[in-house]
């Protein structure tokens, strides 16, 4: 325990200009082993079993449970007005740490505050009401996370393995890909759902990026796009006006084929974001993260008609 204290410490030492300043870089903040969040999230049901479910979807390359977490309410808490005026509900997904070092101490913490607060809070429980439902993967790539690599153990980055028809471009070659596809198309099936928001939480640039990332990819529609920069906007808000907002080539001087948000605009007609955080202290802005929440869910119930799909 004192040895794992003392890597800490170390590790948290580590002057900054120890990192490849503009490269997409370790986040600087290390988590529990992977194990022990497993452990952690199965208590989660227990705490709070109206509004809470956790479901291991798939195994990794390297034998670690791939988990997903639930949040919505129970049947007889939805309005049935609401949900029988509407052809479908809305769902929304957070990942995180799809590269696997870059974890943001965020990720992980997001699910229970959906259950405990986020569930009786004045501007997310009409999403609960109509019911809507919050799917969280906080660590995407086990493989990758406890043993601190971009990769997963195949050495294959699994931001570069989503198929994306308009770039021509095949993926899901990997387990971890594959298997979140799989879960997310059956529980939007299964549940009448369609997905209104995607956010895939990354580090360590300070910035939300936007499809598309690829080269010479055409310009979204108007009114997405319209769309897109005004839920930039409402993060920006929350995270001041050097956090930056736009498509990856844009914010990042490169492109980048086979994103997970490019495949889940292009499937599901979503809002879909990489979040990039900051290195080393974007665990301590948990509460930010809690009101773009907030500000994002309820944006996104007003403006759910313009979404296509
Ligand atoms: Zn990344």
């Amino acid at each position: 325990m004192s040895f794992l204290k003392l890597l800490i410490a170390v590790s948290f030492s580590l002057p900054a200009f120890s990192r490849t300043l503009g490269a997409e870089s370790d986040s600087g903040t290390k988590g529990p082993a992977y194990s022990e969040l497993v452990k952690y999230f199965a208590t989660l049901p227990q705490k709070y079993p109206e509004f809470i479910q956790v479901s291991q979807y798939g195994k990794t390359p390297g034998g670690r449970p791939l988990v997903v977490l639930k949040v919505s309410y129970p049947k007889r808490f939805v309005n049935p007005r609401v949900v029988s005026s509407r052809a479908q509900t809305l769902a929304i997904l957070i990942t995180g740490t799809t590269h696997g070092d870059e974890y943001l101490g965020i990720e992980d913490r997001l699910p229970e505050w959906f259950a405990k607060e986020g569930v009786k809070d004045p501007a997310i429980a009409p999403y609960f009401q109509a019911g809507g439902a919050i799917y969280l993967i906080p660590i995407f790539n086990p493989d990758g996370y406890d043993t601190r690599r971009r990769e997963n153990s195949r050495g294959k980055d699994l931001n570069r393995d989503f198929s994306i028809r308009q770039a021509k471009f095949e993926g899901f070659t990997e387990v971890e890909t594959q298997a979140a596809r799989d879960m997310l198309i059956n529980q939007l099936q299964v549940n009448q759902q369609r997905l209104l928001i995607s956010m895939d939480y990354h580090c360590c640039i300070g910035a939300a990026l936007y499809p598309w990332s690829f080269a010479k990819a055409p310009e979204l529609p108007g009114d997405y796009l319209a769309l897109y920069k005004a839920y930039g906007k409402i993060m920006q808000n929350n995270f001041g006006a050097d956090f930056r907002v736009g498509k990856t080539p844009d914010v990042l001087g490169y492109s980048a084929i086979g994103t997970s948000k490019d495949y889940y605009y292009e499937n599901y007609g979503s809002m879909s974001f990489t979040f990039e955080g900051e290195y080393g202290i974007e665990k301590n802005k948990f509460a930010q993260h809690i009101q773009m929440w907030k500000n994002l869910i309820q944006y996104g119930q007003l403006t759910r008609g313009i979404l296509r799909r």
